[in-house]
């Protein structure tokens, strides 16, 4: 057997960045399309998928805010630019044949689905993509963080954390060819070192609860399918 995926349910997190293809801004539909077709090879090994998906493509609300917004404001309107995503990947995604559901931590009934934990894992049994968005619903929090607490929320196994590179060094492989790849690390070292994985909080919150963190690249195809059968190059915070 080929691919046999090691957790039956996983959330994938990938940054709004990811979507934006080489525009340097916004969403990019081959781009977008791309990774739907990745996430449908998974989806057709019968992994049960969460997804969210970041909005620093289009709004940050720390950028916002030191150009003079209010803090809060300026992370709202971060939050709905992970609206945005997560329609063009529902979107993309339908394009595959593959049912979905919009999720939104804050309420926007003609748009999407409220969150209502219990309603969500029922989708993710019936096999629906789940793509979460508006972040934890909260100002000065991140997507990383919403995705490690939807990731416990659903029971996911571990969080599948897509990047452009293919795990964590222990420096940047793009700048320093010497750098070091690690199979397996852990959180603490993570915390301690200032490794960009994801935030601290995010990063705590998953040691507390013993989720696994798994780093791989967005940039392979059949790369998503591969890791989660235990295959490739990719990281391990555990
Ligand atoms: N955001 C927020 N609360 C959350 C999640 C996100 O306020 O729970 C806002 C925050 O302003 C953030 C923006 O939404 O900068 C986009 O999310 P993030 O920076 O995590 O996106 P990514 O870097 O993954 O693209």
């Amino acid at each position: 057997e080929a691919d046999k995926p090691i957790y039956p349910r996983i959330l994938l997190k990938i940054s709004g960045e990811a979507l934006m293809g080489d525009q340097g801004y916004g969403l990019h539909p081959p781009t977008v399309a791309r990774i739907a077709a990745e996430v449908k090879r998974v989806h057709e090994l019968g992994v049960e998928i969460c997804m969210v998906i970041g909005g620093g493509n289009i709004f940050r609300g720390i950028a916002g805010s030191a150009q003079g917004m209010e803090r809060a404001s300026a992370d709202y309107m971060g939050m709905l630019a992970t609206i945005m995503n997560a329609l063009g990947m529902q979107s993309a995604m339908e394009g595959l044949g593959l049912h979905t559901r919009v999720i939104s931590a804050i309420p926007m009934d003609q748009i999407c689905e409220p969150y209502i934990r219990r309603r969500a894992v029922r989708h993710l049994e019936k096999k629906r993509i789940c793509i979460f968005a508006a972040g934890t619903g909260n100002p000065y929090f991140t997507t990383d963080t919403a995705a490690t607490l939807r990731a416990m929320e659903m029971n996911c196994g571990a969080i599948y954390k897509g990047t452009q590179v293919d795990g964590v060094y222990d420096c940047d492989p793009k700048t320093n060819p010497e750098a070091k790849h690690y199979s397996r690390i852990s959180y603490d070292e993570v915390l301690a070192r200032n490794l960009k994985v994801m935030d601290a909080s995010a990063i705590a919150l998953a040691r507390d609860n013993g989720l696994p963190i798994i780093v791989f690249s967005l940039n392979h195809e059949g790369g998503l399918a591969a890791v989660l059968s235990g295959k490739g190059k990719f990281t391990i915070v555990e």
